[in-house]
Parts: C-alpha cells; sequence; structure tokens
C-alpha cells in the first residue's frame, strides 16, 4: 500500500511521463530516488549499500550514514494521508523484510516471484552488468517495477557491486568517497550549469549527454572479475575478528547508555568506534600505516580499560579481555618499532 502511494506521489512530481518511456519512468518506490539512475549526490548516500562486491546477509547491514539525512523529504507526503503508526510500523517491517533477500543460497520461490522482491530479484538489483543497472527497485513487492518497466529478471552470472569498484575497507572512504568525488568532478567545469548538473543529474551524466548519461560509458563486465580481497595472514584475521567484537560490546555499551552519559562522553565513545573500525580497515586493507594506527589505538584502549570506559566481551573475561588488549598494544609497539628501523635502514 505504503510503496503505491509513494509511487503515485513520485509520479506526480513528475508529470509528463508516458507509458512508453521505459528508461525514464518511476520505479514506485521512494528507494528509487536514490539511485543511480535520478540524483547524483542522492546516490552518493545510497552507493555504501552497493559497494559490497559479495551478495550475503551482511551486505545487507552495509548501510548508509548519510541516507537518512535525505530520505525523510520523501516520506513527509505520507504525513497528509497516513497516520504515524501505521507509517511507523510499516516502515520497520519494509527494512527487516529486505534483510533475508541479500543471500545467493535461494535460487527460485516459484509463484512468489511474481509479486514479491525476492532474493533472486534483488541479487539483480546489485549487479554491476549492464542488464542491471537501474533495475528492481522494489522494497518489497517486485509488482511496482513490473508495471513501471524497471524489472529484470536473473539472466547472465551478477556481479556485484560499484560500476567502479572502490577496493577497500576503510570505513569512512566507503561512506564518503563518492561525495568528494562529486566535488572533484564538479571542479573540473567551468560554468555553474555543469557544475550543479553533477550533483544533481544521474551519476554516469556528462556534458552533451541526457540527464541520466550513459551507462554504456560505464566498463565492460565480463563475469571473470575478482573481487577485492587482500590476502592477510590467518592470525590476524583473528584478531580483527575479536577486536570487531570488542568493539561491537563497545557500540552495545553506547547505544543501551547513551540517555545516561554526557554528550562529551557520546562524542569520546563515536570516536573510539570509528577510531577502531577505520584501524580494523587499514590492517584489512594491509596499509603501511595500519601498525602505527593501530599501535595508538591500542594505547587508548589500555586507558579506557583502566578507567572503566571499555567493557569486557563477557563479565567472566573482564581479565583475559585485559591481558589480550595489553598484548595486542605490545605486538603493535614492537611491529611499529621493527618499521621504523627499517625505514631508517633504508633511506641509510
Ligand atoms: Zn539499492
Ligand atoms: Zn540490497
Amino acid at each position: 500500500m505504503f510503496e503505491g502511494i509513494q509511487s503515485v506521489l513520485v509520479r506526480l512530481r513528475e508529470p509528463g511521463r508516458t507509458p512508453g518511456a521505459k528508461k525514464h519512468r518511476p520505479g514506485g518506490v521512494v528507494r528509487k530516488r536514490f539511485h543511480r539512475s535520478k540524483v547524483a549526490i542522492l546516490w552518493a548516500a545510497h552507493q555504501v549499500h552497493h559497494s559490497s562486491e559479495h551478495y550475503n546477509l551482511t551486505t545487507a547491514l552495509r548501510q548508509s550514514l548519510t541516507q537518512q539525512l535525505a530520505s525523510w523529504i520523501f516520506y513527509m507526503p505520507m504525513a497528509l494521508a497516513v497516520p504515524p503508526s501505521i507509517f511507523a510500523v510499516h516502515i520497520q517491517l519494509n527494512l527487516l523484510y529486505q534483510y533475508w533477500i541479500h543471500t545467493e543460497l535461494i535460487s527460485d520461490l516459484g509463484p512468489l516471484e511474481w509479486i514479491f522482491n525476492t532474493p533472486k530479484h534483488h541479487r539483480v538489483h546489485h549487479g554491476r552488468n549492464l542488464y542491471c543497472i537501474d533495475k528492481n527497485y522494489g522494497g518489497i513487492l517486485i509488482v511496482w517495477d513490473r508495471l513501471f518497466g524497471t524489472f529484470a529478471p536473473e539472466e547472465e552470472k551478477v556481479v556485484y557491486g560499484l560500476v567502479y569498484p572502490i577496493k577497500t575497507f576503510e570505513i569512512l572512504y566507503v561512506q564518503l568517497h563518492y561525495y568528494s568525488y562529486l566535488w572533484n568532478v564538479s571542479k573540473t567545469y567551468r560554468t555553474i550549469s555543469h557544475k550543479l548538473s553533477t550533483f544533481i543529474k544521474g551519476p554516469s551524466w556528462k556534458p552533451g549527454k541526457s540527464r541520466l548519461g550513459d551507462s554504456k560509458d560505464n566498463p565492460k563486465v565480463t563475469g571473470k572479475e575478482v573481487p577485492y580481497n587482500p590476502s592477510w595472514p590467518l592470525l590476524l584475521q583473528g584478531y580483527v575478528v575479536v577486536h570487531f567484537l570488542l568493539v561491537l560490546r563497545s557500540y552495545h555499551e553506547l547505544f543501551e547508555n547513551k540517555e545516561m552519559l554526557s554528550q562529551l562522553s557520546v562524542l569520546g565513545m563515536t570516536s573510539y568506534i570509528l577510531l577502531t573500525l577505520t584501524a580494523l580497515g587499514f590492517l584489512m586493507d594491509q596499509r603501511p600505516k595500519a601498525a602505527v594506527l593501530e599501535m595508538l589505538r591500542c594505547v587508548l584502549m589500555v586507558a579506557m580499560q583502566r578507567s572503566g570506559y571499555l567493557a569486557p566481551l563477557l563479565p567472566s573475561l573482564a581479565v583475559p579481555t585485559e591481558a589480550f588488549v595489553s598484548l595486542s598494544l605490545l605486538y603493535w609497539v614492537l611491529q611499529s618499532v621493527s618499521q621504523l628501523l627499517s625505514l631508517r635502514r633504508k633511506t641509510n
């Protein structure tokens, strides 16, 4: 029902669209406003969800930091007709529904494929193959895409991710890189109109092209693409998993107690969580600066542990957690010193 209302609203905002104009027709859901084919600055927020080159339940959790800043605008007209309680329930159901469809384990659901957005349909939505671009926008129902001409069945092997893969696990880069990319592109144009168009036209737009640009200009997908997967030692993988669990625990603590904490504490904890995720991303990317960053973070962790800000994974694991954090710090101090020495040797 809500998708239907949204669809009508989208259509009202875009007069002059004719039933045959397949490529330009609205997909019938607010989510579409965030997609490639429409407005680059909105795609900058939503691209985060598409940036995974793998397709599994964790892809569903790859969510944008900035999308909420704009999505409310598209829901607002619903306030004229829909009671807030119904909206609140629907928006949660809509979100929950879209979790399970991020899987390659379910191939076909028979007649359900006609009505519902299924793993099969959503795989296409996440593809960077030419036939997948700007397709299958539906949240719960796929009938909107069938009605408005944005439906594509799964055909050849779907290659997941962005048209230009980002090849990093650096969290803030994943979240924000597309904004700086648009800014840099806009700077290369001389006229104000071209500069503005970079943000408000389609991501594939270039001067002299139609509003949406031409997705045929994008790199060809051969099906032999290999997802970004830097090789790193198994021990380090275990290290990252344990530290990720620790930061997840910190996040949980923060979320539970945020009403009682001061603004400064919330800001401090948020910065610590972001720093941790950045440092773990550096480790996964095998960056040269990872050792120093991780050493500094471990110093912070030890300090937080001492002052009671860092909770152990389980209350019974307080001592092992403290030992693990201290050993981590020792390891990265040694790593940083050895890196510094080898750098000196090279310069001499
Ligand atoms: Zn999407
Ligand atoms: Zn998705």
